[in-house]
């Protein structure tokens, strides 16, 4: 299982105030001793469109981060590229974005998409020339604000458009929270079957309607095991207003820890990650988790923080037949599985 924890970049992007050095540092050097093995730590975007990140080469230099975790940077064009670069030693990958839509991709960067590609094409080179890992998003992939129905298939030609310019991974955005778990389930196979078994397919969703642990679980499903979350549940997207942001690193973990997927994340450190961040922000946090705690089924806890293998957590089952080990689920807690009579405890 790979998450890529963005908050640092998707959600300190995404606040109203400019969130100080200091603590950014504090709070990645804290996330990449979660046992996370991949963080977005920032962006080379241009400071005067997006303030909030205008210390990204100062973030890089202080950050000290453990052997083993790849630190990415958004580079949003050539000039951007130029400017990480002069970090070079920082980072391990870049990720480059656009838009699904024409629409979106002309009010996020001002220029068509065919525009985009040709821009980020030059960058994937260059950068992979560096010796960089490269992943290019897509935004709006599952839905568009200002076009509603996003096509698939165009989504996949501007995928294979990032795999043939040097993208090693394409993450798919629901940048807006639009996205439904069959559709999720339709789209990953459309896509594991147009763009091959080389690249790496990473789901990228949006808590905005609530659905963003189904959309997991229907990408999981499809045999994706790579997705980007943010801790605390930041990041979202400033149009439409009300959208939230990210799913929670740490509803993320939770649900794959109960369900008997071990994803090497100590879920109390990263708990701790997302307390700190939210005192730093000094509002309430969209995490589930953060306000409910983990699951305790009062079992003494594992020692190695990474959660033992108890009888109630059946591995899932990734196929269609998942239904069969939430069945065992229920059983092995002393409930009766679907269909098998009523549950009295609660009345
Ligand atoms: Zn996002």
């Amino acid at each position: 299982m790979r998450i890529r924890e963005v908050g640092p970049r998707d959600g300190f992007q995404n606040e109203p105030e400019v969130v100080a050095t200091a603590d950014k540092v504090r709070l990645i050097d804290a996330l990449v001793r979660t046992g996370l093995r991949r963080i977005e730590a920032t962006s080379f975007v241009r400071a005067d469109v997006i303030p909030q990140l205008a210390d990204a080469e100062e973030v890089l230099a202080r950050i000290d981060v453990p052997e083993g975790v790849a630190v990415s940077v958004l580079i949003p064009n050539e000039r951007g590229l130029e400017n990480a670069l002069r970090a070079r030693e920082r980072f391990d990958e870049i990720n480059v974005f656009l838009s699904a839509s024409e629409t979106h991709n002309r009010k996020n960067v001002n220029r068509s998409i065919d525009e985009s590609l040709v821009g980020l094409a030059a960058v994937l080179g260059r950068a992979r020339a560096e010796g960089l890992r490269c992943e290019g998003v897509i935004s709006v992939a599952f839905g568009c604000p200002y076009e509603g129905h996003v096509p698939p298939a165009r989504v996949f030609a501007i995928a294979q458009r990032l795999v043939d310019a040097g993208a090693q991974e394409v993450g798919f955005g629901d940048t807006t929270g639009m996205a439904n778990p069959l559709q999720v389930r339709a789209f990953f196979e459309e896509a594991r079957a147009a763009l091959g078994d080389d690249v790496e397919l990473t789901a990228h969703f949006h808590n905005t309607r609530g659905q963003g642990l189904a959309n997991v679980l229907a990408a999981l499903e499809m045999g994706v095991d790579s997705f980007e979350s943010s801790f605390g549940e930041l990041g979202g997207c400033p149009v439409p207003a009300g959208a939230t942001g990210n799913i929670a690193t740490e509803d993320l973990v939770s649900m794959l820890h109960e369900m008997g997927i071990s994803t090497g994340v100590d879920l109390e450190a990263l708990l701790a990650a997302a307390r700190a961040v939210r005192e730093v922000l000094g509002r309430p946090l969209g995490s589930h988790t953060l306000v409910a705690g983990p699951v305790d089924w009062h079992e003494p806890a594992a020692s190695s923080g990474v959660p033992a293998d108890p009888g109630h957590r059946v591995g899932l089952v990734l196929d269609r037949n998942a239904g069969a080990s939430i069945d065992q689920a229920r059983r092995a807690r002393g409930q009766p599985a679907e269909g098998e009579g009523e549950v009295l405890e609660h009345d």
